[in-house]
């Protein structure tokens, strides 16, 4: 499709499915030269084939990486996976869970899982990748999956919304760290997309139909459309652009 991602070795975590499937083969179509594809699993929630096979089909190198982001030996092996490729030039954040806790129904459990996996994974993930672009005299970008939930506060998702307002000021506070060395940090925050987690997440999926009411363009975002935002925060496109949360919400916010 394009070269925005020429020469580029990318790793897009939680990528077997929804997004983050979507954004490994975008990277792949828009002409990067690796796409390491991470999850707990290797087949789709929403079944169909691996992500590997579409980026082997684009003619991409690619490799499957089982790590579970909310631990961190399993986030540096990721990174250590890179090197054979010559070091990670673009880092996506992307795995993450939601539950609906309505505020007042937050069980202990359901909350320190959210946090393990939105915070602490997305924090361990930015922070190995810049460590090796660091070790490597990269100047990379890093694309941190918040969403609209982490910029207005969402009733029915608290915990949920807390954790993503975590990662848009992690965006904020890694491109101040990391900006004297040329790395970039950049989170999207996407509206309702049509993936697994908003059709089957108990209690999301009746409030996705009001959501695609509400929204200018009248209808859910394609996974895809994720993809694009990314590939162009991941390229040279957005050199100037660090510490934004990205909003791809087909209006919501803005009405
Ligand atoms: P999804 O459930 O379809 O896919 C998420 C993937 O992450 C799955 O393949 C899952 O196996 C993986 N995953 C879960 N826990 C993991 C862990 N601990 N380590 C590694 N991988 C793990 O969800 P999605 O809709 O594609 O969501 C992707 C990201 O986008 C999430 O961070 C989500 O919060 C965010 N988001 C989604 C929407 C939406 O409307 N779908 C809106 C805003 C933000």
């Amino acid at each position: 499709m394009s070269n925005l991602l020429k020469d580029k070795v990318v790793i897009v975590t939680g990528a077997a499915s929804g997004i983050g499937r979507a954004i490994a083969i975008s990277a792949a179509q828009h002409g990067a030269k690796a796409v390491l594809v991470s999850d707990i699993a290797e087949l789709p929630r929403e079944g169909g084939t691996p992500t590997t096979h579409e980026i082997e089909a684009l003619g991409v190198a690619t490799r499957f990486v089982r790590a579970d982001v909310s631990r961190k030996a399993d986030v540096d092996a990721l990174i250590d996976a890179a090197a054979p490729f010559g070091g990670v030039d673009v880092m996506v954040a992307n795995a993450g869970i939601t539950a609906r806790d309505d505020g007042a129904d937050v069980s202990e459990e359901s909350y320190r899982r959210l946090m393990a996996v939105n915070l602490d994974g997305t924090l361990f993930s930015a922070q190995a990748a810049a460590r090796q672009m660091k070790a490597n005299g990269k100047e990379g970008s890093i694309v941190l999956m918040a969403s609209m939930g982490g910029i207005v506060g969402a009733g029915m998702t608290v915990a949920y919304s807390t954790s993503k307002g975590g990662v848009v000021l992690m965006a904020k506070a890694l491109a101040d760290a990391l900006g004297p060395d040329g790395i970039r940090v950049n989170a999207v925050a996407p509206g309702t997309i049509d993936t697994h987690l908003l059709r089957t997440a108990a209690g999301i999926a009746d409030a996705a139909e009001g959501f695609r009411q509400r929204t200018p363009l009248r209808r859910l975002g394609k996974p895809s459309e994720i993809g694009d935002a990314v590939v162009w925060l991941g390229s040279d496109m957005s050199s100037y652009v660090t510490g934004i949360a990205l909003l791809v919400d087909g209006g919501l916010l803005a009405v």
